[in-house]
């Protein structure tokens, strides 16, 4: 039968110390506690998957097999309607093996060029994966997208990746002008991490 609440320790399976502390904000009323996979010295994962679903199971496994503890996983990217969807999963090496977030986003800005505004749809998209134990046959998944539009020149101080160039509708103005806890609490992640929490009951603090 599988378990309907979450385990009391989790490894978060990504080497982002933001993620680590924005889920163990969201996840402090679950009682459960957070560690980052470096605590553990997980080695970093390939991530050799076709989707976004199979990088975040990849990578809690990962995490799963290292540490013998339930993992929780993540895999996002930005998805561009005039450009058939890319860069999709390859959007933090969009520009290149070692590409830095000003070289991704130059790089998608050149793609656009000349693309009028009605065409420059575009949305993040996030997938999470949670696994009991490395061979569990029952993950807990979800998937959730953020929509917006590519913006010609970057805007805002916050954030990260795409975050400058991607307009939200419902804000009227770009991810990176969001206040953090604003962009925590309505973007792809956010989304799929409340998704995937539906999944489970709620537990009892420890006494
Ligand atoms: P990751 O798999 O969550 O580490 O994300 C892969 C890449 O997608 C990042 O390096 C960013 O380029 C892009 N990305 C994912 N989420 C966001 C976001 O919230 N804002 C901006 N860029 C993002």
């Amino acid at each position: 039968m599988p378990t309907t609440r979450l385990a009391p320790r989790i490894v978060l399976a990504t080497g982002n110390a933001g993620k680590v502390r924005e889920m163990n904000h969201i996840l402090a009323a679950w009682h459960t506690q957070v560690h980052a996979q470096s605590e553990f010295n997980v080695p970093e994962a390939d991530e050799t998957g076709m989707t976004f679903v199979e990088n975040a199971m990849i990578k809690a496994r990962n995490a799963c097999s290292h540490t013998k503890l339930p993992a929780l996983a993540d895999d996002s990217g930005l998805e561009v309607h005039a450009l058939h969807g890319e860069p999709g999963i390859y959007s933090a090496r969009y520009a290149g093996p070692n590409a830095s977030d000003k070289d991704n986003v130059e790089k998608l800005l050149a793609a656009l060029h000349g693309v009028p505004e009605a065409q420059r749809g575009a949305r993040f998209v996030c997938a999470m994966v949670y696994l009991r134990h490395p061979r569990d046959p029952v993950p807990v998944i979800c998937q959730a997208t953020w929509e917006g539009r590519i913006l010609t020149a970057p805007r805002g101080e916050h954030g990260f990746g795409y975050d400058p160039v991607f307009w939200v509708h419902e804000q009227n103005c770009a991810s990176a002008e969001l206040p953090p806890d604003v962009k925590n609490r309505i973007s792809h992640r956010a989304q799929a991490l409340r998704c995937l929490l539906d999944a489970f009951q709620p537990s009892t603090p420890a006494p």
